[in-house]
């Protein structure tokens, strides 16, 4: 283990620039068009009731939370217990399922999913491969989990990866069989499967669900012994969330209500391990906190400064995503 460890860490990290990757004209477009679907589910800023239900916190189950914030309507929590934050009331599954199958989803896969497909290629997907790769002596075979186009299973498969993935967008499929790869349209709660894969990935799934828990006890019952489930998923922890509560400042991004029904804590990751029999063995934060807050005010010549300062918050995880490598015990 001493020395897996010791592997993962030495992948070097990356600075990425949002607004290569996610243009903020996009970011704008993607929101507003957002937060204009959601107001069917309103009525004068108060929550239609056969539109939602209430939720204990989704990962520890108490209901022991202080309201922290309403963003466009939707209240945020934190969890007393866990550290959570969490969307209470929350849309139901149905209303969820259907915004990603055919509705909004497809114009963030669209605007903001797409346009940055060079930056994910050669950089953000390689390194997510490269540290799951580090903890495998050989390839093995491989689930991501809302895969989106495909760009990561391109990569793993190249690399002698048996790969799968499944996903609810249309345009997803489409993508994704474009590369050749097997991909199902259907969301991991009705996903059935006879195998058992050494890998799970959720790359920015678990936050759009319901049931998170629930969930990651089904990658657990799919996966060989020793196997990995990857999952990355927004921050609770992070300077970009202390700052959004402490602020009056609604970013394009990461909150992204109604879809971002989840946002994690330490605390909640070991109680995931601790109920599911996964044991922790890498955790990182990649964020986007400093561009995020500082959107497009600032001269784009001090953007290699901003991209260090964001190295440093990423060092002391608080950065605005966490990404948690977990193993089958
Ligand atoms: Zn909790």
């Amino acid at each position: 283990m001493g020395c897996i460890m010791a592997d993962i860490e030495e992948i070097e990290r990356i600075g990425v620039d949002l607004f290569k990757l996610k243009p903020i004209e996009a970011q704008k477009k993607v929101y507003e068009s957002y937060r204009n679907y959601l107001n069917q589910f309103f009525i004068d800023g108060k929550e239609k009731e056969n539109c939602f239900e209430e939720t204990a916190c989704p990962i520890c189950n108490k209901v022991n939370a202080k309201i922290l914030k309403i963003f466009d309507n939707f209240k945020y929590y934190r969890c007393r217990y866990c550290d959570c934050i969490y969307n209470n009331p929350h849309l139901k599954s149905n209303f969820l399922e259907r915004m990603y199958e055919n509705g909004e989803y497809e114009e963030y896969v669209k605007q903001l999913t797409l346009p940055g497909k060079n930056i994910r290629e050669n950089i953000t997907e390689l390194r997510k491969f490269e540290q799951v790769y580090s903890l495998f002596d050989k390839p093995g075979n491989l689930l991501d989990v809302g895969c989106g186009t495909g760009t990561f299973l391109h990569i793993a498969e190249k690399n002698g990866w048996d790969v799968r993935g499944i996903d609810l967008s249309q345009t997803a499929i489409e993508k994704t069989n474009s590369l050749g790869i097997k991909i199902e349209q259907t969301s991991f709660e009705r996903y059935t499967t006879k195998d058992k894969y050494d890998c799970i990935c959720f790359w920015g799934v678990l936050e759009h669900l319901n049931n998170p828990l629930g969930q990651l006890e089904k990658a657990c019952s799919i996966l060989n012994n020793h196997g990995v489930i990857v999952f990355e998923v927004p921050s609770s922890e992070s300077m970009l969330m202390q700052y959004v509560i402490q602020n009056d400042f609604t970013p394009y991004r990461f909150i992204e209500n109604a879809r971002h029904l989840l946002f994690f804590s330490k605390k909640s990751i070991e109680i995931i391990c601790n109920n599911i029999g996964l044991e922790l063995i890498y955790l990182e934060s990649n964020g986007l906190d400093l561009q995020t807050v500082l959107l497009n005010e600032f001269d784009e010549n001090i953007i290699g400064r901003i991209i260090s300062l964001q190295r440093l918050c990423d060092i002391n995880l608080q950065g605005d995503h966490y990404r948690v490598f977990l193993k089958k015990i």
